[in-house]
């Protein structure tokens, strides 16, 4: 768990990590590209500021030497100078040629001035915004005296009042080449409002051409041919440049405490920035600086989106990826759970087969292979091994022939479709010789797609225990049914002569009564045998018991049907039920009997007929009535039995009833 959390928060970690790092990489990169850039353009740029400015600078410096060549300069002269510096370089607002008058001159050089130009004079400004005055008196005074154009407001204005102005003009006498004033609003004809910053190139003329030394400089001076050219204009290709690069520019004066001289935009630059690229030009005898801004979208750096896309695409990549091992993490611990449960439910199968030791059996129908485990085989007295390859041929060859087909006939059936299962008990053989008794169940669970069985696995269970103890109970119930049978046949039976005794009298003469009713007439016939006691007197009590059973089976084998019954009635008295359709046929019958026991010829010596005779009562009825009871038959017969007796003995003697009780009497009857 603590693991798996750790794995996600990781690959999360390292995979944000290398997107940050990836994204600083390529920011830096990006970074360098835009300084490397911006170098190349702020050389451009500054090399622009730097050619233009060395362009007047040159040309002022050209035309400074070639005045310095000439004694006089002429207004005339001047022009021609002042046009064709004009159009060479074209920056130039304007040119003006000032030359130096000591101050005790400054009447005559007034005077000379204004032949050429009338009302020439030398003036300064005076109140801030108020008209040009008279020049103060001071030193040296170094008026406008040419102008180009012409109609420039400048002409006479003595540029010794400005010291600033001074301070480059100077310095240009001393060192003997042009250089660039500080920046001054120029002084120009028109409206007020149009005044424009400017600098002004002053290049020295001096009376000789190439004054060696600063002190000769000096002396030889002359004045100075200056050139004005208006911020804008100067900046105009520069600007240009800068704005197509997308970048802003600022120029500083550093000569003036790094004042702020142009700005391509309104204001200063606030702040410092770290794309800032600083230049510093030396030009025009001055240092400049130059100050190249890019503005917000300009340039690679800040336009390139890679390193944001790097970083947005890797963190993604990231998040899925930790997405992926997260979801994968799950689905590893599902599966684990699912196998735990698995090998449970594994378990707990083991345990039930090894609970029921039952022998598993997996067979694939189309290779005939049966997987089949250890117990299958051992409960047959084999290990698994022996039995090897175990295919449906082994289970058929081990299966005791008269219960296969059975077993066959059950597959069919469950592979049809009529049973749900496959169900078959039969014997197999042991490896010992006997027969196990097994309990096959199973249950078709793979089969094609056009319905065919293709695996069918299930268990084998040894019933052989179940087979015996079921043998034994049927052999039980056999012994216990002929037990029953038995008693009951002892219930109604006489042991000694295997006759009907008294107790099944009644049912049987019911029954019989019951057959009458449906219009056959029934008969009762008694008879006790004579002088009996003497018998056993003289034979003894056994010999009389087979006299018994003589006159039983004599008296059985004289029956006519199923339905007649002997009875033994009491100790050598017994009865005949029997069926007769006439009175006649009735007495005929038991004249059959007693022919029959004379027959017999049992010697008795202590009898008149010296053999066993016995004395018959036979009672008759027609058609009984549903009055008639066993009782009133008994009581018929045995009256007739006893007259019989009285009679003298070994003969007959009939009642007979053709409806209920109404006796008739019988031709041929005593
Ligand atoms: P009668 O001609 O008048 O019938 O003379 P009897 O001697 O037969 O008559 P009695 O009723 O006096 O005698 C019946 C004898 O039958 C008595 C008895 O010893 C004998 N007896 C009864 N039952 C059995 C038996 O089961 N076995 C044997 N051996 N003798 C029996
Ligand atoms: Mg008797
Ligand atoms: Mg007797």
């Amino acid at each position: 768990m603590f693991v798996d959390a750790a794995l996600v928060a990781l690959v999360l970690m390292v995979g944000l990590a290398g997107s940050l790092g990836a994204y600083r990489l390529l920011s830096l990169k990006a970074l360098a590209q835009e300084r490397e850039q911006l170098n190349a353009m702020g050389q451009r740029v500054a090399g622009t500021f730097e050619h233009r400015l060395m362009r007047i600078v040159e040309a002022l410096q050209a035309a400074g030497r070639m005045l310095s060549a000439q004694p006089e300069l002429t207004h005339e002269q001047f022009m021609r100078y002042g046009s064709g510096l004009v159009a060479d370089a074209s920056l130039l607002a304007l040119l003006e040629w000032q030359p130096i008058v000591p101050h005790e001159q400054l009447a005559e050089f007034e005077r000379r001035a204004a032949r050429e130009q009338p009302g020439y004079r030398v003036l300064e400004p005076g109140r801030p915004g108020g008209d040009l005055v008279a020049a103060q008196a001071r030193e040296f005074h170094l008026p406008v005296h040419y102008s180009w154009p012409e109609d420039d407001a400048a002409i006479g204005v003595d540029m010794a009042f400005d010291p600033r102005r001074m301070r480059s003009k100077l310095l240009a006498r001393d060192a003997g080449f042009p250089m660039a004033s500080e920046v001054f609003p120029v002084i120009r004809r028109g409206p007020p409002a149009d005044i424009r910053s400017g600098i002004a190139v002053s290049a020295p003329v001096y009376r000789t051409p190439r004054p060696p030394s600063p002190e000769a400089r000096r002396r030889e001076l002359r004045g100075f041919l200056a050139g004005v050219v208006e911020l804008p204009t100067l900046m105009a290709e520069v600007v240009r440049l800068a704005d197509a690069s997308g970048l802003d520019v600022f120029v500083f004066d550093q000569q003036e405490a790094n004042k702020l001289i142009y700005a391509s935009r309104t204001g200063e630059p606030s702040g410092s920035n770290e794309r800032d690229l600083t230049l510093s030009v030396d030009a025009g005898g001055r240092p400049w600086q130059l100050l190249l801004r890019p503005r917000p979208g300009a340039l690679g750096a800040e336009a390139d989106r890679t390193p944001l896309a790097v970083l947005v695409a890797g963190s993604l990549a990231t998040l899925l990826v930790a997405l992926a091992v997260a979801r994968s993490v799950i689905v590893r611990r599902r599966l684990e759970r699912t196998e735990a449960v698995l090998a449970e439910d594994r378990q707990h199968l083991s345990n039930v087969i090894d609970g029921t030791a039952a022998g598993t059996w997996d067979w694939h129908l189309d290779s005939d292979r049966l997987v089949v485990n250890e117990r299958w085989a051992q409960m047959l007295g084999y290990t698994r091994a022996e039995l090897e390859p175990v295919t449906g041929k082994t289970w058929e060859g081990l299966c005791h022939a008269g219960d296969l087909v059975e077993a066959k006939e059950s597959l069919k059936r469950h592979f049809g479709g009529q049973e749900e299962r496959y169900a078959a008990e039969f014997r197999m053989r042991h490896a010992d010789g006997h027969w196990v008794w097994v309990q096959s169940s199973g249950r078709v669970f793979e089969r094609s797609a056009d319905g065919r069985p293709l695996r069918l696995a299930g268990t084998h269970l040894d019933i052989s225990h179940r087979k015996a103890h079921e043998r034994r109970l049927h052999d039980d119930a056999r012994a216990l049914e002929a037990a029953n049978r038995q008693l009951r046949d002892l219930a109604i039976q006489d042991a000694l002569t295997g006759a009907f005794n008294r107790r099944h009298f009644d049912a049987v003469c019911l029954a019989a009564l019951d057959d009458a009713r449906h219009g056959r007439g029934v008969g009762l016939c008694m008879l006790d045998v004579d002088h009996f006691k003497a018998y056993n007197d003289r034979y003894g009590h056994q010999a009389g018991d087979a006299v018994l059973r003589a006159f039983v089976l004599t008296l059985k084998n004289g029956l006519m049907r199923s339905t007649d019954a002997v009875f033994r009635l009491g100790g050598e008295e017994f009865g005949v039920i029997f069926s007769a359709p006439s009175a006649a046929a009735a007495r005929q019958f038991v004249g059959r009997l007693s022919a029959a026991v004379h027959e017999l010829a049992l010697p008795h010596e202590d009898s008149p007929h010296r053999i066993v005779t016995a004395s018959f009562g036979l009672a008759w009825w027609g058609a009984p009535t549903p009055q008639l009871t066993p009782e009133a038959m008994y009581a018929t017969a045995d009256e007739a039995l006893y007259a019989a007796k009285r009679a003298g003995r070994d003969q007959i003697v009939t009642r007979c009833f053709l409806v209920g009780d109404g006796e008739v009497a019988v031709p041929g009857g005593t």
